[in-house]
């Protein structure tokens, strides 16, 4: 239905997430009015200079969390899409001049780790599998619809599902997942680990 303006929608906030919802709202025949408040769309997505000659994302550097069914519908590859892999998943230099890598190589990662501290070395495989839990139960649901409260029997029942597979997290794997949802990551690993740079 038209709203008084003349679009079917109106975005507020031209982000990442606010322009992927125009396109699919778009496709689906919809007239859509995105308002974004800077000269620039793309939000904490955008690709500024941040030092003369060099370019970065301000905050979305690695791509991983954009759903391959989005660049697929989208099209992305067709308008310039292009991944890049880094060498190195993060570079943090240090005020002593050392600098902290975090390599794809696990073992590799796990070493480095240790030069800051055998401990959280130690604990390291263990806070991943940790992670890797919950991030396997959050991911399945990336692309489902939420359960509208409003929705009838149907929706009730998909909230009963999704309740049920949470409760196959078991009770480490549930508390685990209301941590990430409720305290900050530095929170989070100022419990796990004791050296700074992690
Ligand atoms: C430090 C940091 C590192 C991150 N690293 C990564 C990463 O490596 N990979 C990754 O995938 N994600 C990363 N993220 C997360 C990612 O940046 C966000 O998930 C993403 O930017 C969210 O997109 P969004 O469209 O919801 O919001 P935003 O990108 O915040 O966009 C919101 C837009 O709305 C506009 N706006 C706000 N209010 C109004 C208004 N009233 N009127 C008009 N316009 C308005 C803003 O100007 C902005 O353009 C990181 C986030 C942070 C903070």
């Amino acid at each position: 239905m038209a709203t008084n303006s003349g679009y079917d929608a109106i975005v507020v906030g031209g982000g990442h997430n606010g322009l992927t919802c125009a396109c699919y709202l778009a496709a689906g025949g919809l007239k859509v009015k995105v308002l974004e408040r800077r000269s620039v769309v793309g939000g904490a997505a955008v690709t500024e200079e941040f030092h003369p000659g060099f370019r970065n994302s301000t905050a979305s550097y690695t791509v991983s969390l954009l759903n391959p069914k989005v660049i697929r519908d989208l099209r992305l590859a067709e308008h310039g899409l292009r991944i890049l892999e880094r060498p190195l998943q993060n570079f943090l230099p240090l005020p002593n001049g050392d600098v902290f890598t975090v390599s794809p190589d696990n073992n590799e990662f796990c070493r480095e780790v240790a030069r800051f501290s055998e401990a959280d070395a130690a604990r390291l495989g263990d806070f991943q599998d940790r992670i890797t839990r919950v991030a396997d139960q959050i991911r399945a649901l990336l692309l489902e619809t939420p359960p509208s409260p409003s929705g009838g029997v149907s929706d009730l029942w998909r909230a009963m599902r999704m309740g049920l597979d949470m409760r196959r997290l078991g009770e480490e794997g549930q508390r685990d997942l209301l941590e990430f949802f409720t305290r900050s990551a530095g929170a989070i690993l100022d419990d796990w680990f004791e050296s700074d740079p992690i």
